[in-house]
């Protein structure tokens, strides 16, 4: 048995927390390591941040934003469950993503059997690498009346990766047509798409003990490993036993983001580099004054603080919360957990509602992400990139080249 399921079975999910400097087991380690990200010139960043509008789809009040075909009771195996899951679908099959239903029974819960769905969305399905971003897009089961609509726990995380689907996609074909004439510079990222997981049954139905969570996670992650690929020209680089897990070069998991003053942790020595590349946009971003606004100045230009710990130089792998990522992890895969650490007050409670959330927090995360992930993938929003570390390169542009 492991770690943190012997952990989960001695406490539950909360006291977790108290473990965190423990040091993690030894998993699998990957295969791939450090990679320096190209930075978005300030034009790009702009550009990014300003289009399509960054609070439009985040918004609880809009009853046409994906935030409110989210914001329900969605516990698995019910009508609402399939109604949130038909219009994510939905959305990322109108945009021409590769989506897969992952459809599956599990007979071992509290309730008895359950159905489960996870999403699986891909920009190129043909691509040998992907980095995923996931987040659980079930709410947490209680008795009746239930009207739990879990948004930190996970509708805003979904309706951001929804957002970023849609903001990063006419980037990516631009990248795609690229690649095709031959003009994409960048050899590590070339091979590597975007994939969208959401979820299905993160939550306990009774408690998060044994195996009772994550369901959806757990599923995807053996079916995935015991997946071989068949041979095709665009996988040359991997080797004749890969499985659909061996392709992930990192998952990143988001959960309990949308309140306000959110504090991240790095878990992982292995992606502690990925953490200060998010830690590198958010930076970059504040100091231009990317996060004010309107009337809440408190994230100005000067006054903003990181949603992040620091990291030391003397930090080592520490023991982790338990959630979707645990059973990539234990399969090897290269995991950032972003998570808020402690929980918000909120969390498992009715006041997770539209009421937790805190907009210029939500559009913050939204436009951190799309620059974050654009740098991942070297995506070039209307601008050219320049090593900001390396002044000579910066090409100046005019305006007329902007448009
Ligand atoms: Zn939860």
């Amino acid at each position: 048995m492991l770690w943190a399921s012997m952990l989960e079975l001695l406490l539950p999910r909360t006291l977790l927390l108290c473990l965190l400097a423990f040091p993690l087991p030894s998993y699998p380690k990957s295969m791939l390591g450090e990679r320096e990200f190209l930075h978005l010139s300030a034009p790009a960043i702009s550009t990014l941040v300003s289009s399509p509008d960054p609070l439009k789809q985040l918004d609880p009040k809009d009853p046409s934003s994906h935030l409110s075909h989210i914001l329900i009771p969605r516990v698995p195996d019910t009508e609402n469950n399939t109604r949130v899951r038909d219009y994510i679908v939905s959305r990322l099959e109108t945009l021409k993503w590769h989506v897969d239903q992952d459809a599956f029974d599990d007979d071992d819960t509290p309730f008895g059997k359950k159905h489960f769905t996870n999403i699986v969305a891909t920009k190129d399905p043909k691509a040998s690498r992907r980095v995923i971003i996931a987040a659980h897009f079930d709410s947490k089961y209680f008795p009746e009346p239930n009207h739990f609509v879990g948004a930190i726990d996970s509708a805003a995380s979904c309706a951001i990766m929804l957002d970023l689907a849609e903001a990063l996609n006419p980037l990516l074909n631009e990248r795609a047509s690229r690649l095709e004439a031959g003009m994409e510079e960048d050899e590590d990222v070339s091979d590597t798409t975007l994939q969208l997981v959401f979820f299905d049954g993160e939550e306990a139905f009774v408690e998060w003990i044994g195996n009772d969570n994550t369901y959806g996670a757990r599923h995807l992650a053996e079916k995935w490993a015991t997946t071989y690929i068949l041979p095709h020209s665009k996988r040359r680089l991997m080797g004749p036993q890969a499985t659909e897990i061996s392709g992930i070069e990192h998952l990143i998991l988001l959960d309990l983001l949308g309140a306000e003053n959110p504090l991240i942790r790095s878990y992982t020595l292995n992606t502690a580099w990925l953490f200060d590349a998010l830690v590198s946009a958010e930076k970059r971003l504040g100091d231009t004054g990317a996060f004010a606004y309107g009337s809440e100045q408190s994230m100005a230009a000067g006054q903003w603080s990181s949603f992040f710990y620091k990291r030391t130089t003397t930090d080592m792998n520490l023991g982790g919360v338990g959630d979707d990522h645990v059973p990539f992890m234990e399969r090897g895969v290269d995991v950032l957990h972003l998570i808020t650490v402690p929980f918000p007050a909120v969390w498992h409670t009715p006041h997770d509602d539209a009421s937790a959330l805190h907009m210029p927090t939500m559009r913050r995360w939204n436009i951190l992400f799309r620059v974050f992930m654009s740098e991942y993938l070297n995506l070039q929003p209307g601008e050219k990139k320049s090593r900001l570390d390396d002044p000579s390169t910066v090409v100046e542009r005019s305006d007329s080249d902007l448009q």
